[in-house]
């Protein structure tokens, strides 16, 4: 290993191996940094399921094939959003794969050895080096416990929910990009593989079902991984009142309704976190780029947050051989990774954030009794749902339905009305940072309706 490179990536998730790529192919030298063993590079806790379309746009842009026969468990059709009773439950086209993402990961890392990335394992890295204001490399601790300075032009953290590179840095390091990791950022999760003795009948389906008794975001997943197997899991935000619950006794409790014990085998049981809050509004810095999980970049509704750090990967890998190739690396020289995480998914995650945080207001009872009346329906969840224009005799309709808790009804007004505020908004994300704290400001005040 030298002590200098063109670029060193911080974590070999999906995020980085596809920064890495992106930045190998672009002609530079990129050191390929992991704290995990080599062969145990990949396997990390997840629901497994992945989107078709962000994943193969990512894999092509990487060149490499998309999931294959041994690496693909399942195929998945359709997001159900369900509540206690069965006949209330709201369906999205989910076009995709459960995946042994352990398999995947290994093969698109091999993929990055062999184009020439070099690979460090077992090599946790401590923090930043950050010279003149810019980061300027990583102090890192190796498998032999040696601590060393590795310097390069960029810094691409993709170390994932930890961002250890960006909560790394000195207070006085740019001010636009945030530096803290705080506990309602994350939902602490339990994920289970169970193997039933019967059939699941939810071939193709990943189900959220919401459930009292489980806090935010409220739901338990059942995600189809073949026949009778199920990858289920739930998790939420450890603060406040719900601060000294176990994840683990109220996962087994919500299961025991659905699939009581002596009707499975667990074949896997792990815990991890889960980032749940809307993308950080910037995420670049002089000599710094903030991918994936370390970025907030998982979908706060659904947890995907797979096909979305392979594409901020990509973009970040983008961005970096742009800067190298001008030979500056400045915020303003990064400034478009933010467009285009913006314009790709961050929009869609800042409006889903709204909606996870009235789910949790309304609680799994209450969405239940708008769901039952036709209060909220399937559409209206949908982008181009929100942004439509209502007619009087639609909102009248509702009006009568919601009889007699209109609370609820002026909370989804607000809810929508700010959910459309919040998509306009995202679409003038600003093309300079100049005018970027203002922006911000507007953001916060339009989450802080619904808070
Ligand atoms: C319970 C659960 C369920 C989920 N379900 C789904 C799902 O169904 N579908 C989906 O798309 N997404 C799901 N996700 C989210 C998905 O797993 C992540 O969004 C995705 O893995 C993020 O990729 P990443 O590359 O940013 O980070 P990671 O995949 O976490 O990779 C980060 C890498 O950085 C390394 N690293 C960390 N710290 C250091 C350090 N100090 N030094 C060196 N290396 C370091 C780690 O070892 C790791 O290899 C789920 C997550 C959880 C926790």
């Amino acid at each position: 290993m030298k002590d200098s490179y063109d670029v060193i990536v911080v974590g070999a998730g999906p995020a980085g191996v596809a920064a890495s790529l992106i930045c190998r192919k672009g002609g530079y030298n990129v050191l390929l940094l992991d704290k995990k063993k080599r062969e145990k590079i990949g396997d990390k806790v997840c629901g497994e399921a992945i989107s078709k379309k962000t994943v193969h746009e990512a894999l092509e842009k990487l060149s490499i094939a998309p999931p294959q026969k041994e690496e693909i468990n399942a195929r998945v059709e359709d997001l159900v959003l369900r509540t206690a009773s069965s006949t209330n439950h709201i369906i999205f086209p989910a076009i995709g794969y459960m995946i042994d993402r352990h398999k995947f990961g290994q093969r698109i890392l091999q993929e990055a050895i062999n184009s020439g990335v070099i690979l460090k394992d077992r090599c946790r890295v401590k923090k930043p080096i950050v010279k003149d204001s810019k980061v300027s490399g990583v102090l890192i601790r190796d498998s032999e416990h040696n601590s060393i300075e590795i310097f390069s032009k960029m810094v691409i953290d993709c170390s994932g929910t930890m961002a250890v590179v960006r909560t790394g840095l000195p207070q006085e390091y740019e001010p636009k990009l945030n530096k803290v990791v705080t506990k309602a950022d994350f939902a602490p999760c339990y994920r289970e593989i169970i193997e039933l003795n019967h059939d699941h009948n939810l071939e193709g389906k990943i189900v959220l079902q919401y459930e009292k008794g489980i806090p935010e975001p409220g739901y338990i997943w059942f995600f189809a991984d073949g026949e009778k197997r199920l990858n289920c899991g739930t998790g939420f935000i450890k603060e406040g009142k719900h601060a000294k619950k176990s994840v683990k006794s109220v996962y087994f409790n919500a299961l025991e309704k659905y699939y009581p014990k002596g009707t499975y085998e667990t074949i896997d049981g792990r815990g991890d976190i889960v980032p749940i809050r809307a993308p950080l509004w910037n995420a670049v810095g002089n000599g710094l780029i903030v991918a994936g999980d370390a970025a907030y970049h998982a979908d706060p509704l659904t947890a995907e947050g797979h096909g979305p750090a392979l594409m901020a990967g990509c973009f970040a890998g983008e961005v970096v051989c742009n800067a190298l190739e001008q030979n500056s690396f400045e915020l303003e020289d990064l400034w478009r990774y933010n467009l285009l995480v913006m314009k790709e998914f961050g929009a869609d995650h800042a409006r889903n954030r709204i909606l996870t945080i009235v789910l949790e207001k309304i609680g799994p009872e209450k969405l239940e009794f708008l769901l039952k009346r036709k209060v909220i329906k399937q559409s209206d969840l949908t982008s181009a749902g929100i942004m439509k224009k209502r007619s009087f005799m639609d909102y009248l309709g509702r009006v009568v339905g919601c009889f007699p808790k209109y609370g609820l009804l002026l909370m989804m007004r607000k809810a929508i009305s700010t959910s459309k505020a919040i998509a306009k908004h995202c679409e003038t994300y600003p093309t300079t940072p100049e005018s970027y704290d203002a922006w911000k400001l507007k953001i916060l005040n339009l989450y802080s309706q619904v808070t």
